[in-house]
């Protein structure tokens, strides 16, 4: 579904990746881990169409996607949810909700609003509080949702469950899983190697902008705290 070959990016003279290829199969969940600083939110940025300074390619869906920019690549099923999560504090969730175009392309369909509160009911019981008033746990299911609202194939997500308490990280990890089931493939960051290793299909270790280790998950669970240990945790 997607490629990735060759791909560096730059801050000015500061090499931010370093030659990174990797591929995500439809119906996949990948992630990213690795230390502050490694380059995965880069990475991702990259895969948008969000940063300038990059070289190498990027194919999504058969096509080469390189020179589009944002937009474009969201018409064609791209979603990307920042690890700020982008929400509008001063509307509502529904009104959150219903600001996205219907990008979706040649993709699914976009997702009407009754199936997005099925699958977030906490997002129906707060349809009418503003985005201020809403828990972490709550923002990132919007954040989510309103990227699901577009139709997007493919989600990038930004670290989703940083800063959340055990019980709504276990909740984010059903959603994903329900994302999965419904078609929709993820590309995420997740430092919560423990987490990764529930919900993910592979992983993908970056150091210095480098891909420097690929696992699958019993790797993963077998290297957990070794892991924790590296990245910090
Ligand atoms: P984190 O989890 O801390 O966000 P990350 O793995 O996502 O880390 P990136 O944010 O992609 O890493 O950063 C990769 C490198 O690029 C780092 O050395 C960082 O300092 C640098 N960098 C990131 N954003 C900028 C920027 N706007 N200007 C200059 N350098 C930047």
């Amino acid at each position: 579904m997607l490629r990735v070959d060759g791909l560096s990016a730059w801050y000015g003279e500061a090499q931010a990746l370093r030659d990174v290829s990797l591929h995500v199969d439809e119906g996949e969940i990948v992630t990213l881990v690795g230390r502050n600083g490694a380059g995965k939110t880069t990475l991702l940025r990259c895969l948008m169409g969000l940063h300038a300074g990059a070289s190498g390619t990027v194919r999504f869906l058969d096509e080469d996607i390189t020179a589009l920019g944002p937009h474009k690549r969201a018409r064609r099923g791209l979603g990307y949810v920042p690890d700020d999560r982008g929400i509008f504090a001063t509307l509502s969730v529904e009104e959150n909700l219903l600001l996205p175009p219907k990008t979706a392309g040649k993709g699914p369909e976009p997702w009407p609003l009754e199936r997005v509160y099925e699958t977030f009911p906490r997002l129906r019981d707060r349809r009418r509080f503003p985005g201020t008033k809403l828990s972490g746990g709550e923002q990132q299911m919007l954040a989510l949702a309103r990227v699901l609202r577009t139709g997007a194939r493919l989600l990038l997500c930004d670290e989703p469950t940083e800063g959340l308490s055990p019980l709504i990280v276990a909740q984010i990890g059903d959603i994903l899983r329900e994302v999965k089931a419904a078609g929709v493939t993820v590309l995420l960051i997740e430092q919560n190697v423990h987490f990764a290793a529930t919900v993910a299909d592979r992983h993908h270790l970056l150091a210095e902008g480098r891909i420097v280790q690929s696992m699958d998950n019993a790797e993963v669970r077998a290297r957990e705290s070794e892991l924790l240990q590296y990245l910090g945790i």
